[in-house]
């Protein structure tokens, strides 16, 4: 079977590998170079409940408490039980996990976890570990590449997808397409995401009419370098000890939420915007306790980052706020990766399989590429229709309509400006309406290049999410909905 990937993440590589391996004709594109996507830039880890005092029950429970309630029951057990294998086939891939005493992975501890269940590779690289290993398996494979091809329309056929269009014009057809081309990030004027986070496969998912659901879940990371260009400062941190300050050095989460510092990312989020809005500057997070040889030594991506930017965590606390981090929502699929459209697969940050809810649980996107990905290339040659899932979400739809009223010229900056401002993690009616509005004024520009292309595709995934968010009018998960009360007070 000809098998078409787009995007070159966990999620991709994952699935382009298994498919080779079951004899498929594969081919996969990526609209920059290989390695590139989120996945390089993962820091914290990859979950995994395989170690003594833990089991995939645990972890189940975790992964619908994080999200909510929201979460598919069958999409998460699919997840954690998967998890073992799915580490197993990354060793053997050549990824090296960090080692305990014992030998066995070492297993860290984050937010909202009831258990130390995390892997992690190079202290804080681990995204740049696997993406590494699996990149240079891919090399080593009859997986054909095709480096800067821009992935812009889904060829349809009588129903059927039947391949890709490049942006550059040319077709590639196949017998299954399937979208891994990672999230959103860029929707928004703050975001922990690399340049090419621009939904393109969301984006072309909704303008062929399949199912896309849970926009309006986003994700917000609560510990983003305040200075300079954003830069996640991982949740495993705060794992290790460190803490949330406010200007008068009070530890203001303990008030916020039992857990404190490792509450659930969307509570640590709001509260630390609130306070920040409150005191008029950023909060702080303080590493001090863990000094600078922990430091150096647990995180030493994050460590030289921050000492090239000439900041001393172990000695002085650094400012934090929130960024747009993770798209829970995305393109339909069942548990094997199909899609609605008949031909059409979706794996990864792109899709919504319902593992992550109204909010993904810490380090448990990395693995659902890893499962997922092998799933899907297992299910190729068993094609059966795409089961109607009961969406739990609200389905988003492709608008092209334009508003006849006016709002300004669309640019990239300002629908980051106002995705951040109207559609960020605390909305109300009023500024939702004004973005819908406006998103529906501005005219989607005719893509000509690449990055016309992803202009296209932020505006079409830009309506959905806001109005998707407008839709949903109380408040779970990541989707935070301002009460008239509390308007004043954030
Ligand atoms: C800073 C940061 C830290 C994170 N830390 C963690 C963590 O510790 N643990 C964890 O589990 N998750 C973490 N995440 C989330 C996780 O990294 C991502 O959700 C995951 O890597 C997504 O993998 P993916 O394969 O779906 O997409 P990506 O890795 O984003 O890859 C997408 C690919 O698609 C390509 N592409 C995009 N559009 C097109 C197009 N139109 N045509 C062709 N190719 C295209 C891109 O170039 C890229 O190759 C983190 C994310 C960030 C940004």
């Amino acid at each position: 079977m000809k098998v078409l990937i787009a995007g070159s993440g966990i999620a991709g590589l994952t699935t382009a590998l298994r498919a080779d391996a079951l004899g498929h004709d594969v081919e996969l594109i990526v609209k920059g170079e290989l390695g590139g996507g989120s996945t390089a830039h993962a820091q914290g880890g990859i979950a995994g409940a395989y170690g003594a005092g833990d089991s995939p029950a645990l972890h189940a429970l975790d992964t619908m408490h994080a999200g909510d309630g929201h979460g598919g029951p069958l999409a998460i057990a699919t997840l954690v039980d998967g998890a073992a294998a799915a580490l197993d086939a990354l060793v053997s891939a050549g990824v090296a996990f960090d080692r305990a005493a014992d030998g066995s992975i070492a297993r860290g501890l984050e937010a909202a976890h009831s258990r130390p269940r995390i892997a992690h590779a190079g202290g804080d690289a681990t995204g740049r570990a696997i993406s590494h290993a699996l990149v240079a398996r891919l090399r080593a494979s009859e997986v054909r590449v095709r480096e800067r091809a821009f992935a812009a329309d889904l060829l349809i056929d009588e129903g059927r997808v039947r391949g890709i269009r490049l942006v550059s014009g040319s077709e590639i057809e196949a017998d299954a397409v399937v979208l891994a081309t990672g999230g959103a990030g860029r929707l928004f004027a703050h975001t922990t995401n690399p340049p090419e986070t621009t939904g393109d496969g969301i984006a072309m998912a909704l303008r062929a009419g399949a199912a896309v659901a849970d926009l309006e879940f986003m994700q917000f990371h609560p510990t983003v370098l305040a200075v300079g260009t954003p830069f996640l400062i991982s949740e495993a941190v705060r794992g290790a000890g460190a803490v949330l300050r406010d200007a008068g050095g009070r530890r203001f989460m303990v008030d916020e939420h039992p857990d404190a510092e490792l509450a659930p990312r969307d509570i640590v989020a709001r509260a630390v915007a609130r306070r920040a809005d409150e005191q008029g500057s950023p909060v702080v997070l303080d590493a001090t306790i863990l000094g600078a040889p922990e430091l150096a030594h647990r995180f030493p991506t994050i460590d030289a980052e921050l000492r090239r930017r000439g900041l001393d965590w172990s000695r002085q606390p650094v400012p934090v706020s929130p960024a747009a981090h993770y798209l829970m929502g995305g393109v339909v699929t069942d548990v094997d990766g199909r899609a609605s459209l008949p031909g059409l697969w979706a794996v990864g940050e792109t899709a919504r399989t319902g593992v992550h809810g109204a909010n993904r649980l810490a380090s448990n996107s990395l693995l659902e590429g890893a499962v997922f990905g092998a799933r899907l290339a297992e299910a190729l040659e068993a094609p059966r229709a795409f089961e109607s899932l009961t969406l739990l979400g609200s389905a988003s739809r492709c608008s092209n309509s334009s508003d006849s009223k006016k709002a300004g010229r669309f640019s990239r900056h300002a629908l980051q400006q106002l995705m951040w401002e109207r559609v960020g993690l605390l909305r109300d009616d009023e500024g939702l309406t004004d973005a819908v509005r406006t998103l529906h004024a501005w005219e989607a520009p005719s893509p000509r290049t690449s990055a016309e292309q992803e202009d296209a595709n932020l505006l079409v995934v830009a309506r959905a999410m806001a109005s998707a968010a407008l839709e949903r009018t109380e408040s779970l998960g990541a989707h935070f909905r301002l009460s008239p009360a509390l308007i004043g007070a954030a």
